[in-house]
């Protein structure tokens, strides 16, 4: 074999094991997610600190760990399900435009080319929920994406008032192009910098349980922090006591933005919302001169909170804007009945 063909050969060997690999963990196939790669080393490593630290100095969790294994076992099971929870979420999609653009379009062709030949109709893909029943509606007769998008919009709306003009896509009404992945996103909540993707319809639960378990295993942590300064300070500062006060310094500090993210994000569950909907509110067209104290979306706390944990709809699952009956009905203020029946918002 000559030097050229040893190198040809090497080098195709390289970019299959390369492919190989960008197929096994889609955050390094995407160069708009390589970056974050570091992050995401940085925070295991941060983790593994912690909680090394405190079996490393704390003789006293290795003892009860001896007279109680489960309480350290469910410690430790914790630790690992949050590190799971993290990759988990951050490997996920949080249902990109264009993907559900290509599914509907897929599907409105090969009903087409079954309706030449069969003349029977297909059904479309794409979900769409009914904003009173809350239930997901499958439509009967495959139709294209530009149509199911403006049909979700007041009757004489633009087209190009709702196109994208960086990923040339009719955006349905909640999605929002997001210039960190370079894509639009269905029901977009916000880019996490952590995890090193946006997150939206598709993956905005997993984000919940994921600060949900952070936040228990930070609470957890501090107790443990707390327990072991209890029984080993001295009035003699040693340089361990010190590394643990500051680490349960650091510590609590995540722990207060963790409640705090933990509490905001529980709060647009309950009410059907995104991070940028709230924040961004006057700036969106279809949510310009609703009340402030109108959830638009909302469809009560319990049907919210069931559709976000249990409905298990696609991930391109796309809602429409609530009619202006809707809108009125829920500006009424509130009745005692509302309040019983979690309607309030
Ligand atoms: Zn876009
Ligand atoms: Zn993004």
């Amino acid at each position: 074999m000559t030097i050229v063909g040893f190198c040809r050969s090497n080098c195709y060997s390289w970019h299959r094991a390369s492919e190989r690999c960008f197929q096994l963990s889609p955050c390094l196939s995407d160069p708009a997610r390589r970056p974050s790669l570091g992050l995401k080393v940085a925070l295991v490593m941060l983790h593994l600190i912690y909680v090394g630290v405190l079996f490393l100095f704390g003789r006293d969790l290795i003892s009860k760990t001896k007279k109680e294994p489960w309480y350290t076992a469910i410690y430790l099971l914790l630790f690992a399900a949050t590190l799971v929870q993290y990759f988990f979420t951050s490997g996920s999609s949080p249902g990109y435009v264009i993907d559900a653009m290509r599914a509907v379009n897929e599907s409105h062709a090969i009903s087409r080319k079954a309706s030449m030949t069969s003349n029977q109709n297909g059904s479309l893909i794409i979900p769409v929920e009914d904003t009173q029943s809350g239930k997901v509606i499958l439509g009967n007769n495959t139709i294209s994406w530009a149509k199911l998008v403006m049909d979700m919009y007041p009757p004489g709306s633009s087209v190009r008032s709702w196109a994208c003009t960086y990923c040339n896509v009719i955006q349905p009404p909640r999605s929002k192009h997001c210039h960190d992945c370079d894509k639009c996103v269905l029901q977009f909540d916000h880019h996490c910098v952590w995890l090193g993707t946006c997150i939206g319809h598709g993956n905005h639960c997993r984000f919940w349980w994921y600060i949900a378990e952070e936040t228990t295993l930070c609470i957890w942590t501090c107790i443990l922090y707390i327990t072991y300064l209890k029984a080993n300070i001295t009035r003699a500062c040693r340089w361990k006591d010190a590394i643990m006060i500051l680490l349960l310094a650091t510590l609590s500090i995540c722990l207060i933005f963790l409640l705090l993210l933990f509490l905001f994000h529980s709060y647009l569950v309950l009410t059907n919302q995104t991070t940028y909907e709230l924040v961004r509110r006057r700036r969106i067209p279809y949510l310009r001169g609703i009340p402030e104290r109108v959830y638009p979306f909302s469809k009560g706390i319990c049907r919210n909170l069931y559709n976000f944990c249990c409905a298990s709809s696609s991930i391109y699952s796309v809602e429409p804007l609530p009619t202006p009956e809707e809108l009125e009905a829920k500006s009424r203020p509130y009745t005692c009945l509302d309040v019983l029946s979690c309607c309030c918002c």
